[in-house]
């Protein structure tokens, strides 16, 4: 396999300034993949400064049809190279390749959405008191930084990029160090596709070292993040020195509410992989499950029959479904929270074991009698871990379920139509489905309330968000 080990910058590859480099290895196997290059501070400021002139000089003032083909063109470029894409993301991070295959697809899908958003996007007229003629216009606001997890690394760099983009501002893009490699490949298959060189830069680093620089750079307008509440908090409050507009995408805990009346059997069916599916590393995971009392035991006897039909193991299979933690450190953290599990005197329905002599896996693993005090219960594990609990009362159990302070996603089950709405205003949470777990589509808003972050992914309320509002009043 080819890896692209440099930073992507005005349209190439480029020799990286400083020899630090960070080694990728192959969490199925334990084997190194390749070393990437560590950008250095003076990389940022380098790519953002030459974002800004590219903006200038070409992007903003480029006529919607002329960018609107561009895009289109990158979604052709990413289709004809899906199968390199779902390669690499499956090698650095352990992704099933049937998953990686649908998310490179999927990357590819929210470019021709938001090439078709560029001529559908638009202000509007406001029939003002004093009788003037007043419009809105619906600007871009120049350079965006991007910056994204190792979860799901090349659908949100595309849902990301791609509004950023078609919104008429240059990208940034800062992969997350456990996974450069795909994001590597949307800067050079977006350039090959006839992006403007320097619209679209890309940064392998880690947080730690170029976080700062690029967040702090007066010359970035906007930071698009996607990643954990604690880093969320740091950008917001960097962000707050020059008030630069910020979207944060944060962590989940999210709710899965079972009710009597729906179709249960088909929930505990499908309710294993809301949870497992990535590994558990999914932020809209939903690894509280409120199963209502009267049919709680036989849900958690069908659950328990379909966690262990799932198929784990070698992520390059077609019929893998669950592959390996991202890392050996990912790993660790999920067994401290087992081993807390453990010493609270949870039940262990299943799971709570490593698998396999290599690679960074873990059984699937059902807890029971969880108390609401307990870590499990309360903190986010980005693992193969769920906790099941029975409720009695709709009031109550909605209480539980708010009681998290995150607010990301979340399913209810249920054939009344009533207590479908009246649950679904009640739960604290960005995104809902009921009678089914799927929590993302490219057409609508995606994002968290409470400490889930702010702002909102995908659909045309990105669009809104990579652009400033303007107000032109003409008097007459
Ligand atoms: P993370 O916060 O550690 O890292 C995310 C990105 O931020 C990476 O690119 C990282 O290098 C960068 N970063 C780290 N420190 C930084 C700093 N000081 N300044 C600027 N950038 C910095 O998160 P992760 O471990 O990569 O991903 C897991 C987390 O992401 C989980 O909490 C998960 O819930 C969350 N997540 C949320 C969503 C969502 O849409 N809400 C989606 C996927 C993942």
């Amino acid at each position: 396999m080819n890896f692209p080990t440099e930073p992507f910058l005005n349209g190439a590859f480029r020799d990286p300034a400083s020899k630090n480099r960070t080694t990728l290895i192959n969490p199925a196997t334990e084997e190194p993949l390749c070393d990437v290059a560590a950008a250095s501070v003076e990389e940022v400021n380098f790519a953002v400064q030459s974002a800004s002139e590219v903006w200038h000089s070409t992007w903003r003032d480029m006529k919607p049809g002329k960018r609107a083909e561009i895009l289109f063109s990158i979604a052709r470029v990413l289709r004809e190279n899906s199968e390199r894409i779902a390669r690499l993301e499956c090698a650095q991070i352990g992704k099933p390749i049937s998953d990686a295959r649908d998310e490179a697809a999927l990357g590819a899908r929210v470019f021709e959405y938001y090439a078709g958003a560029i001529g559908k996007f638009c202000g509007q007229t406001i029939p003002v008191a004093s009788g003037g003629f007043d419009f809105t216009l619906r600007q871009p606001m120049g350079v965006v930084a991007a910056i994204v997890p190792w979860n799901f690394p090349f659908p949100i760099a595309c849902w990301k990029v791609a509004p950023a983009l078609a919104a008429g501002n240059s990208v940034v893009l800062k992969p997350a160090s456990l996974s450069p490699l795909t994001a590597l490949v949307l800067g050079e298959l977006a350039h090959a596709a006839g992006l403007p060189a320097g619209a679209l830069q890309v940064l392998p680093g880690s947080g730690s070292s170029i976080g700062d620089a690029l967040v702090t750079n007066a010359l970035v307008r906007k930071v698009s993040f996607t990643g954990s509440t604690e880093v969320g908090r740091r950008i917001m409050e960097l962000a707050s020195r020059d008030l630069k507009r910020i979207s944060l995408e944060l962590g989940g805990k999210s709710p899965n509410i079972v009710f009597a009346d729906s179709d249960w059997r088909l929930a505990a069916e499908s309710s294993p992989m809301s949870v497992f599916a990535n590994t558990g590393q999914d932020c809209c995971a939903r690894s509280r499950v409120f199963v209502e009392k009267s049919i709680f035991e036989a849900f958690v006897e069908v659950f328990l029959d379909a966690t262990r039909k799932l198929v784990v193991g070698d992520p390059e299979k077609d019929e893998t479904q669950l592959g390996p933690l991202v890392s050996s450190g990912q790993r660790v953290v999920v067994e401290e929270f087992l081993a807390d599990a453990r010493a609270r005197g949870n039940k262990f329905a299943c799971g709570g074991g490593r698998l396999f002599s290599k690679g960074y896996f873990l059984e699937p693993t059902v807890l029971l009698e969880v108390g609401k005090e307990d870590r499990c219960w309360r903190e986010e594990i980005f693992g193969p871990v769920v906790c099941i609990t029975p409720f009695e009362e709709e009031a109550r159990m909605i209480q539980d379920v708010n009681a998290s302070p995150y607010g990301l996603s979340g399913s209810i089950w249920t054939n009344d139509l009533r207590r479908a709405i009246r649950v679904s205003r009640a739960v604290e949470s960005g995104v809902l489905s009921v009678n089914s777990h799927s929590s993302l589509h490219v057409e609508a808003p995606f994002g968290g309330f409470k400490q889930s972050g702010i702002g909102r992914d995908l659909g045309m309320h990105a669009m809104e968000g990579y652009t400033e509002l303007k107000n032109v009043y003409v008097a007459l």
